[in-house]
C-alpha cells in the first residue's frame, strides 16, 4: 500500500513566532484529527527549522521538510543550506525542484538530479516536484504528459529501483499555483496515471506502485476530497492553504 502524504509548502511566509504558533496548531490538530495513515509534513523556511524540529520532535505523524537544499555537502557556498544542516535539525524530507526553484533560480533538470543525488546520500528524502506550464498544457494533454515525464527521466531515472521504490513525486501544473486555478480532478488523476505508467515502464509495476504521487496547485478542504479521490492521487503538496492550521488540516482529513 502506498503512503499518503499531505505536505505544506510555506514558502516565505511567517515570522519565526507566527512559524511556531501555526505549527504547534498542526501538531495538536493533527495528533487528534488526522487519519492514522497519512503522514503531515511542514515544509518551513529554512529558518524555522530547529524551532519547528523541536515541535514535531514527539510527534508520530507530523515532520518536517526543507523547501530546497544545495547539491554540495559543504563549503564556501554563501546563503545555500546543506542536507547534513537540514538533517541536524531533524528534517526527514526536502522538496526540491519547485517551479519557482526551477523559474526564479533557474534549477535546471541536471541540478536537480544533483540535489536528489545529494539529499539521498544524506538519508534525507526528496518530494520531487514536476509540471508544465501553461503553454505547454495549451498544446495538447499528451504534450504535457511527455514534458512532464521528461522532467523525471532527467532528473531521477538514473536511480536504482531500490531508491525508487516508496518515492515521492509532487505534480504540480505551473498554471495551478497559487492562481486559484486547480486542474480538474480527472486532469490530474489522468496525469498521475501517465507519470506512474512512466515510472514502471522504466522501474516495473511493483516500483511504479509504490511511489507516493502528491498533486499540488490551489488544492483547498473545498476540492482536495475530489482531487484525492483520483485513484493515482497519493496525497497533496499544500502551498497557500498551509499557511491556516485548519484548513492544511482539512485537507489532511479529506482522504
Ligand atoms: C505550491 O507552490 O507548492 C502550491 C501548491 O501552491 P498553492 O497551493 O498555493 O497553489
Amino acid at each position: 500500500m502506498r503512503n499518503k502524504i499531505v505536505a505544506g509548502n510555506w514558502k516565505m511566509n511567517k515570522t519565526l513566532e507566527e512559524g511556531k504558533i501555526l505549527a504547534s496548531e498542526v501538531v495538536n490538530m493533527a495528533a487528534d484529527e488526522a487519519p492514522s495513515d497519512v503522514t503531515v509534513i511542514m515544509g518551513t523556511p529554512a529558518i524555522h527549522m530547529d524551532a519547528v524540529g523541536k515541535l514535531v520532535k514527539d510527534a508520530a505523524n507530523v515532520a518536517i521538510a526543507a523547501q530546497d537544499c544545495s547539491a554540495h555537502e559543504a563549503g564556501a557556498y554563501t546563503g545555500e543550506i546543506s542536507v547534513s544542516q537540514i538533517k541536524s535539525v531533524g528534517a526527514k524530507y526536502v522538496i526540491l525542484g519547485h517551479s519557482e526553484r526551477r523559474e526564479y533560480h533557474n534549477e535546471s533538470n541536471e541540478l536537480l538530479a544533483a540535489k536528489v543525488d545529494t539529499a539521498l546520500a544524506a538519508d534525507l528524502k526528496p518530494i520531487f516536484c514536476c509540471g508544465e506550464a501553461l503553454e505547454t498544457r495549451e498544446q495538447g494533454d499528451d504534450v504535457a504528459y511527455k514534458f512532464v515525464c521528461d522532467q523525471l527521466t532527467a532528473s531521477l531515472f538514473h536511480l536504482s529501483a531500490e531508491v525508487m521504490t516508496n518515492f515521492i513525486i509532487a505534480y504540480e501544473p505551473i498554471w495551478a499555483i497559487g492562481t486559484g486555478k486547480t486542474a480538474s480532478a480527472e486532469q490530474a488523476q489522468l496525469m498521475h496515471a501517465e507519470i506512474r505508467k512512466h515510472i514502471a515502464a522504466k522501474y516495473g509495476q511493483e516500483v511504479a506502485d509504490s511511489v507516493s504521487i502528491l498533486y499540488g496547485g490551489s488544492c483547498k478542504p473545498s476540492n482536495a476530497n475530489e482531487i484525492f479521490a483520483g485513484a493515482d492521487v497519493d496525497g497533496g503538496l499544500i502551498g497557500g492553504a498551509s499557511l491556516a492550521s485548519r484548513d492544511f488540516i482539512d485537507i489532511v482529513k479529506s482522504f
